[in-house]
């Protein structure tokens, strides 16, 4: 990627947004050869003005209000800054206009590419994308290996699927067909056309335990729908892809070992799966991600063992009971106002940014024995 930049004497580059360019951090890679990376999406300027990464996989400026981006544009642009949607588009459209003109490079993700006629399909809702594939003198699109579909035919029922679960549109407003540079006789288009396809472990998945997962559109239904995602937002998976499909897809690009916790950040309640256009069933490839970590013994050893020691006492109902008991004792201490806080030594992990709910006064069992001895 970078090769083609140097070798195009690339000195700006625009982009339209793609996860697998932030997958491969390519805008640092880009500016570590001095060549200025410029996001065009309007979700992802403003994340790039912000320093941040994307917390979402199609509105990656999710998370901020049009507050804080007003209060972003005034700083950065050294101007007051009403804080009005359509007075922040207009603001960005007139900033990025010129970088449009001045771009060496145009690098572009790509929704798919269509096996048989060599196409590279992008879906946008901006214009910005067609304006990075024909104005740069060069166009890059980089992509997953995994979006490569057979036929014209396919893509049309991926499109209609896309469109509807992502924004809930009938085809999202640009649905732009890319085949390769301006050819003889055309007046617009680049004069170079690259297609970087991503491995990073993708084709090992094919015979593998997340193979599902390669199937993912990247819609971003499972998030919206996610109680978890919906909670924590998605800068606190901490990798490139959040919500459930994302644990997935960090533990395909870069191991087990890197989602030994995002792995059990799930309530497996199955909303992503029900949500999933294409039926990938994420909370079943999440037990099977937990069992790996279990079975490569990746976890803290403190962790593991409390684990083995709670399954004991979950399969004998006698400890269980003995456990309640125990456990009232044991938590007095800790336990204020209908909540448990400031559990002390390694505990401390489980009670530093939450409380937990305190072992009942009397639990369902002793309150059911009860009312079955009280029974006539
Ligand atoms: S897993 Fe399914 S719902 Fe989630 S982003 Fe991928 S295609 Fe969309």
């Amino acid at each position: 990627m970078v090769d083609i930049a140097r070798r195009a004497g690339a000195r700006m580059a625009v982009k339209s947004k793609s996860m697998a360019t932030e997958e491969i951090d390519l805008n640092e890679a880009l500016e570590r050869e001095g060549i200025t990376p410029v996001e065009t999406d309007l979700g992802e300027y403003i994340i790039q003005l912000a320093h941040e990464r994307p917390s979402h996989i199609i509105a990656p400026a999710i998370h901020k209000t049009k507050g804080q981006v007003a209060e972003l544009f005034s700083r950065e642009l050294k101007r007051p800054v009403e804080a009005d949607p359509e007075e922040l588009t207009r603001i960005a459209r007139a900033e990025l206009r010129q970088k449009f003109l001045q771009a060496d490079i145009g690098i572009t993700g790509a929704n798919f590419a269509v096996a048989d006629t060599g196409t590279v399909v992008l879906v946008t809702n901006e214009g910005n994308g067609r304006m990075v594939t024909s104005l740069p003198r060069v166009h890059v699109a980089v992509m997953g290996a995994e979006k490569v579909v057979p036929s014209m035919t396919d893509l049309m029922v991926f499109l209609a699927i896309l469109a509807k679960s992502a924004t809930g549109q009938k085809l999202s407003v640009y649905t732009t067909l890319v085949r390769g540079p301006r050819r003889a006789g055309e007046l617009e288009g680049p004069e170079e056309f690259h297609l970087v396809l991503l491995d990073s472990g993708r084709i090992a998945q094919l015979g593998g335990p997340l193979r599902e997962a390669l199937s993912c559109l990247r819609c971003g239904a499972c998030l919206n729908v996610c109680p978890v995602y919906r909670q924590i937002g998605g800068h606190a998976y901490g990798h490139t892809y959040p919500g459930p499909i994302g644990i997935l897809l960090t533990a395909m690009l870069e191991g087990t070992g890197s989602v030994k916790e995002l792995a059990h950040a799930s309530s497996l309640c199955g909303a992503c799966a029900d949500a999933c256009p294409v039926r990938i069933d994420i909370p079943k490839m999440l037990i099977e991600l937990r069992r790996e970590v279990g079975d490569q013994k990746i976890a803290p050893w403190i962790e593991r063992v409390t684990f083995k020691l709670l399954a004991q006492v979950l399969v004998r109902p006698a400890l269980y009971r003995l456990a309640a008991r125990v456990g009232r004792v044991l938590q007095r201490p800790f336990a204020r106002g209908g909540t448990i806080s400031g559990l002390p030594l390694f505990l401390d992990d489980w009670t530093r940014t939450r409380d937990l709910p305190p072992v009942a006064a009397r639990t369902f069992q002793e309150r059911w024995a009860a009312e079955r001895e009280a029974a006539p």
